[in-house]
């Protein structure tokens, strides 16, 4: 049987990326009948400073969205990351079983220090994917939905598990198949379609949070930037145009339709035409999660309750696989 497991950081709010990217999968898995496993990766976001008390907001506004989105606490399991140590646990395992030279070699690490001194990051960030392998493995989960920015990540998972069953002697990690389908698995930034929207750019502009209320929304999707060319007549045409083709992503993700099947609807249609149907369209598909967001959000007592109950079920799960990996490495458990 599948088990799916992936997780979202509480690094800032939730953008229109990790919507259609993940979260909008996650629930579609959940209603598929799949065991699935969500985790608030709060140890990931700690790679990159966070302020205590808005990672404390973060982590709960987190927790509303997945639950707003169609996430149900009771079929899914939903729980932040460090409340389970056994993500720390193997992740300090794996630090062991990967080498520094995988780790430089991921792009998201190039990313988040572009243009800053890499010696200066944390040593975190470059061990991200590591403790991402931990994340996954410590549940054996067999299937991963993650974005396209997340696919190096998972081979590298791959690479982990495949090395620990090598130096140890034995199949113990499942080889993890990573789960990347849809429109919506690379939305781009509004102000710059060769970059991904990301919750932690500095402009607020280059994204939809999933609490912008209708106004933002409409006007950041005013602003965002095109070319001068009206929509193509077919897929093709968008082919050296990343900010058109980001925008109609965007309308396919959110409406269900194909790119085909949106690019035939709007051929030949200036963005003067386009833009504001699909602030529409981004309108009527977000603000009942976002009204319903900030509902929850009046009651955090009530959301961290729900994630110490997820934490506990999850915790069940992970404590045997943790238990067993100590007892291949050679650590002693006597109590
Ligand atoms: P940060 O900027 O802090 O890294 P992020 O927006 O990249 O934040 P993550 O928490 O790193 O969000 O990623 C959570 C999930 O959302 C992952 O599965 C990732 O692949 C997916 N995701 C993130 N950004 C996008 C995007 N622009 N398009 C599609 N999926 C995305
Ligand atoms: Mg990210």
């Amino acid at each position: 049987p599948q088990r799916i497991f992936s997780g979202i950081q509480p690094s800032g709010g939730l953008t229109l990326g990790n919507y259609l990217g993940a979260l909008k999968r996650f629930v579609e898995k959940q209603d598929e009948g799949i065991e699935t496993i969500y985790c608030l990766v709060d140890l990931h976001a700690i790679t990159v400073w966070q302020d205590p008390e808005r990672l404390r907001q973060q982590t709960r506004e987190a927790a509303a969205a997945f639950i707003a989105a169609g996430i149900d606490p009771d079929r899914s399991i939903l729980f932040n990351q460090s409340q389970v140590t056994g993500h720390a646990e193997l992740a300090w395992i794996f630090n062991c079983v990967a080498r520094i030279g995988w780790m430089y070699r991921m792009t998201q690490f190039k990313d988040k220090t572009a243009g800053k001194n890499a010696e200066n990051s944390s040593l975190g960030l470059l061990a991200y994917p590591s403790l991402m392998a931990a994340d996954i493995l410590l549940y054996k989960a067999t299937h991963v939905p993650v974005g396209e920015d997340q696919k190096q990540h998972l081979e590298l998972a791959r690479d982990i598990a495949a090395k620990f069953n090598h130096d140890y002697g034995r199949t113990f990690f499942p080889i993890t198949e990573p789960v990347i389908e849809g429109a919506g698995t690379r939305v781009m930034s509004l102000t710059d379609g060769t970059k991904k929207m990301s919750k932690s750019d500095p402009s607020d502009n280059s994204r939809i949070n999933l609490t912008d209320d209708a106004d933002a929304i409409a006007k950041k999707i005013r602003r965002a930037k095109t070319d001068s060319e009206p929509l193509p007549e077919s897929a093709e045409g968008l082919k050296d145009r990343p900010d058109a083709r980001n925008l109609i992503n965007i309308y396919a993700g959110l409406s269900g339709l194909s790119v085909d099947q949106v690019v035939t609807e709007f051929a030949g249609a200036q963005f003067g035409t386009f833009k504001p149907k699909l602030a529409d369209l981004a309108v009527a598909k977000l603000s009942p999660i976002t009204t319903e967001m900030n509902r929850l959000m009046k009651d955090p007592a009530e959301i961290d309750r729900i994630l110490g109950k997820g934490a506990d079920r999850a915790d069940a799960i992970a404590r045997p696989v943790i238990d067993e990996t100590k007892d291949i490495v050679g650590m002693i458990r006597s109590r």
